[in-house]
């Protein structure tokens, strides 16, 4: 069975700029779309800030395996509900990348739970990404480093927790450095960041950006049934402990009792 992916774009940028409209003139959504459907394994779709739902309903969400976010202008502009609403089909198994300034977007505040941010310079410079975890799946292909001539800057200290893995570093012509491919499992879910992408530069046409993001794609997809209730905290009254034990003590609450949330 093929990686159903839906690439959602904020589709913002390339409406109202011309640079960013020359540069990716079906959106930046189709551009990264078009690349994955090279391979046969991914079956991919996409979606949109302007459409009811941002294109993220509840049944697609349940059809979709890996979803891949980028925003910038309208972060602000996203609805609550459709973020719980993806935080949940995460904490279920769904495995979500956030490219680029995605870092600000809010399912990666509410998934990360620390402020996400870094300092950045839009100057057009030279970004050297190196390979951190040898033979790590999401590296499939690439050289030990890889360079793109013209992109916006990312400095650390990039405020997420530790990550599970860091993939790749990247070194800017400044002298900056970022933590550039970072993986995290949140609840049932694979999620992945990865760092290039500025609109105004032509980031998502290259080769090795679209193999890490493809390989990215089979790295987060997770085959196992997705959790119905991932939020589920069901109390164990004591006849049902795995050992027998005696019940000590006052309590709070009572037998069957839901609890506080
Ligand atoms: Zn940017």
């Amino acid at each position: 069975m093929a990686i159903r992916t839906v690439v959602w774009g904020e589709n913002v940028h390339e409406q109202k700029n011309e640079v960013v409209r020359n540069i990716y003139p079906d959106g930046m959504h189709t551009c990264i779309a078009r690349a994955l459907s090279d391979d046969k394994d991914i079956q991919v779709t996409t979606a949109t800030l302007q459409e009811p739902d941002h294109g993220l309903t509840e049944k697609r969400l349940a059809e979709t395996d890996v979803l891949i976010w980028w925003g910038h202008a309208a972060h602000g502009k996203v609805e609550d509900a459709v973020v719980e609403r993806v935080c949940e089909a995460v904490w279920s198994g769904m495995g979500l990348i956030f490219l680029h300034s995605a870092h600000f977007s809010k399912p990666f505040k509410r998934l990360m739970g620390s402020p996400c941010n870094l300092t950045w310079r839009e100057a057009g410079e030279r970004e050297r990404l190196w390979v951190t975890s040898r033979n790590h799946p999401i590296t499939r292909g690439l050289p030990d480093h890889f360079e793109l001539e013209n992109e916006e800057m990312y400095g650390e200290p990039f405020g997420v927790p530790e990550p599970l893995e860091t993939v790749f570093v990247s070194w800017f012509q400044g002298g900056e450095v970022f933590r550039s491919g970072l993986t995290y499992k949140r609840g049932a879910g694979n999620v992945f960041y990865f760092r290039p992408g500025h609109e105004t530069y032509p980031t998502y046409h290259d080769k090795n950006v679209q193999t890490v993001i493809r390989n990215a794609v089979h790295w987060a997809h997770n085959p196992m049934q997705r959790l119905a209730d991932p939020k589920d905290a069901p109390n164990v009254p004591v006849d049902k402990a795995p050992e027998k034990i005696e019940e000590r003590g006052p309590r709070l609450h009572q037998a069957g009792e839901k609890g506080l949330r």
